[in-house]
């Protein structure tokens, strides 16, 4: 059985018993996380979260990329967020990812060339790439200055997450 046959399997179950009907469709903790796509991060489980409780927003690397902008205005004008987590984390598969080498073997792999995307976001320290995305996030004009936006470093030996503060410099760990 591939895994998309075991995963309806698994949905046949929880939904006999589905004790989230009456969920609100305004998240009931006024909170948006972005974090990375990673397997070993279950985002609700690290934070504590019930369905309806935030909008979780993934992708790889924890880019705030447009379309992540697009979500988070989306989730903040619309329905009333107001806190805003992004989380990324140790041992990560876009720290150290090279942008001209991934393209170069895709394109050698299909013996085509795309347009999109542009660019596959890779980077070389964790810190630094979330202080990046921290101030894209913060510096957008229609992001308001009354929304709280914090970076943190999930380790993924630990479960543990550490505050990465951005009014310093990014410390270096390479
Ligand atoms: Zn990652």
């Amino acid at each position: 059985m591939g895994s998309i046959d075991e995963a309806l399997k698994a949905n046949e179950l929880y939904a006999q018993n589905f004790p989230f009907a009456d969920s609100p469709k305004v998240p009931a903790r006024k909170l948006a996380v972005l974090g990375c796509m990673d397997a070993r991060m279950n985002i609700e489980r690290i934070l504590g979260l019930e369905p309806g409780d935030a909008h979780v927003l993934r992708n790889a690397g924890a880019i705030a990329t447009e379309d992540v902008v697009r979500s988070l205005l989306v989730s903040n004008y619309l329905l009333g967020t107001n806190e805003v987590m992004i989380i990324g984390h140790t041992d990560c598969g876009a720290l150290g990812l090279n942008d001209g080498e991934l393209r170069e073997r895709i394109e050698r792999e299909r013996g085509a060339t795309a347009a999109s995307p542009a660019q596959f976001l890779g980077f070389s320290n964790l810190e630094a790439n979330l202080g990046r995305q921290l101030r894209t996030l913060r510096a957008h004009p229609w992001i308001p200055e009354s929304i709280s936006i914090r970076g943190f470093i999930y380790d993924v030996a630990t479960g543990r997450l550490a505050e990465v503060k951005t009014n310093r410099p990014a410390i270096t760990t390479e």
